[in-house]
């Protein structure tokens, strides 16, 4: 994901033919729809503080409005065949691809992240998320053999600012492709491209109602959850929110998934590939400025090449690009908001006042704009707050150990269970840790790799439920 250290000039991408408006509305019943009580709020470039566009703020009347459609729309979607769904899905699919290049220009002006990741990882990813499940839709009696499965009815999705577009894509494919209808909420800080979706949406003829699209705050999100005509949640967010959502429906009809925040471990044995596990470390904790829930954000060295990796990790950081996202030479694009900056900054002083020794490469950071250096801690043990809790920011915590069991008893110990990484050549040991360490999803030599085949999703506080692969249909079905 990360260039090596040469960089050769090449022109920022270019923002001309890219349509923003001024103001975005509801998509609500297959109509572009004014709030009702006219209220906007303002999407802003993270790279520059500015305004990009007023996009409308639903309110509970307007999400009442979009579950009610949602509701209307679902006899007649749940009825059509799999084939006909699927159908609609591959358009959408192929759309998302006709309009890459926008969809990757816009989602790194509203949230920040590296146009090469958007351009190379987000929007693919998320056209094949499309791709994947429409190949489903007929064929449901092969995934739930000899069972009857139907829809759920209208899910309410609601989903974080760290991959907006491609989160969306996660929700709505494998809800649509088993019949289900939708009301889904964007992040406030990145709302752009679910509402670019929504025009695609539109344009693919996909019928009104199906496919709603309320932006809004963590109020909007409320009202989607609480609202007595929804059947489903499906949350992507911190565990906090999440907490927050399953008491809100305990007692209630609805079903519920959750993709909760993470604390991810990644081992360096001895015997490991150490220039790759070097930029396997880069990748796992500076891809997408460590705002990724599976981020490799502990790493664990064995003792013995500690000082190797180490010293490694601290020259490749050196050669790290922070800086503009339209750049394509940039590593490390701009921290998504304001209050996310304050929250990483922290914790950046939570550690060294715990006594952490910090390491931050010479990078020239722009002025103008929410920017964080790459950093490092050493000298920090389990104990320790930057240890323990997610940062959701390019901050890494070291530690070193000595024995398989040692580090397996580490690996575990947090409150978390979503990601792990294990570098080693010896196949043997790849397979022990997958079997010990208590993750949702655990990489072998390399790390943050993501497929629409492949079920992810956590244990512990890291939540339950699976998006992704044949497992991401089961949450969106019911069995007779
Ligand atoms: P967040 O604050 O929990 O927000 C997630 C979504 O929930 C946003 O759309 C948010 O709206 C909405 N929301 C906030 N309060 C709500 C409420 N009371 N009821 C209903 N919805 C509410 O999380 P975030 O800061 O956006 O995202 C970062 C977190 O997401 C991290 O913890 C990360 O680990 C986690 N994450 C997990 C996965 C995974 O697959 N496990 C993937 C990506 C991210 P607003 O933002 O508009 O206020
Ligand atoms: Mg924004």
């Amino acid at each position: 994901m990360f260039k090596s250290s040469w960089t050769y000039h090449e022109a920022p991408e270019s923002t001309d033919h890219i349509q923003i408006k001024e103001q975005y509305e509801l998509y609500i019943n297959g109509a572009f729809t004014k709030p009702v009580e006219g209220k906007y709020f303002d999407t802003i470039n993270p790279s520059n503080n500015q305004k990009i566009a007023s996009i409308a703020e639903a309110s509970k009347k307007d999400v009442d409005k979009a579950v009610k459609a949602a509701k209307k729309a679902f006899k007649g979607w749940a009825a059509l065949s799999g084939k006909e769904r699927g159908k609609y899905i591959f358009r959408i699919a192929r759309l998302i691809q006709e309009r890459a290049r926008e969809f990757a220009v816009i989602e790194s002006l509203d949230g920040g992240k590296p146009i090469r990741e958007s351009r190379d990882i987000d929007i693919p990813l998320a056209a094949n998320h499309f791709f994947y499940y429409a190949g489903w839709a007929d064929k449901l009696a092969y995934a739930f053999p000899n069972r009857k499965v139907k829809p759920v009815g209208v899910a309410g999705q609601i989903i974080p600012w760290n991959f907006p577009l491609l989160m969306a894509a996660w929700k709505l494919a494998p809800a649509l492709a088993t019949g289900n209808t939708v009301v889904l909420k964007p992040a406030e800080t990145t709302p752009l491209t679910a509402l670019k979706l929504a025009e695609i949406i539109h344009d693919s003829g996909l019928p009104k109602g199906v496919v709603n699209i309320v932006t809004g705050a963590g109020a909007t999100g409320a009202e989607i959850v609480n609202h007595p005509e929804v059947d489903k949640i499906a949350f992507t967010g911190s565990t906090g929110v999440g907490k927050y959502i399953q008491n809100a429906i305990a007692g209630t009809h609805k079903k519920v998934t959750l993709e909760l925040g993470g604390k991810g471990a990644n081992i360096i044995f001895e015997d490991a590939a150490i220039d790759q596990a070097v930029e396997g470390i880069i990748n796992a904790i500076f891809f997408n400025q460590g705002h990724v829930c599976c981020a490799g954000s502990r790493l664990f060295v064995q003792e013995s090449v500690a000082n190797v990796v180490i010293q490694k990790l601290k020259d490749r950081m050196e050669t790290l690009i922070v800086g503009d996202p339209l750049d394509k030479n940039t590593d490390i694009g701009a921290i998504n908001s304001k209050k996310q900056l304050q929250t990483i900054e922290n914790y950046i002083k939570i550690g060294l006042n715990e006594g952490g020794e910090i390491y931050q490469p010479n990078c020239n950071l722009p002025k103008k704009g929410n920017w964080c250096a790459p950093t490092l801690f050493l000298n920090v043990s389990q104990s320790h707050r930057i240890v323990q809790e997610e940062i959701f920011g390019p901050v890494l915590a070291i530690q070193t150990f000595r024995t398989i069991d040692e580090v397996i008893e580490k690996a575990n110990n947090t409150p978390y269970g979503l990601s792990a990484g294990v570098w080693t050549q010896t196949g043997s040991k790849i397979f022990h840790l997958t079997q010990k360490l208590n993750a949702g999803v655990i990489w072998a030599n390399t790390f943050n790799k993501f497929d629409a085949t492949s079920p992810f999703g956590g244990y512990k506080e890291s939540g339950f439920g699976r998006e992704g692969g044949l497992h991401g249909l089961s949450s969106y079905v019911t069995f007779d």
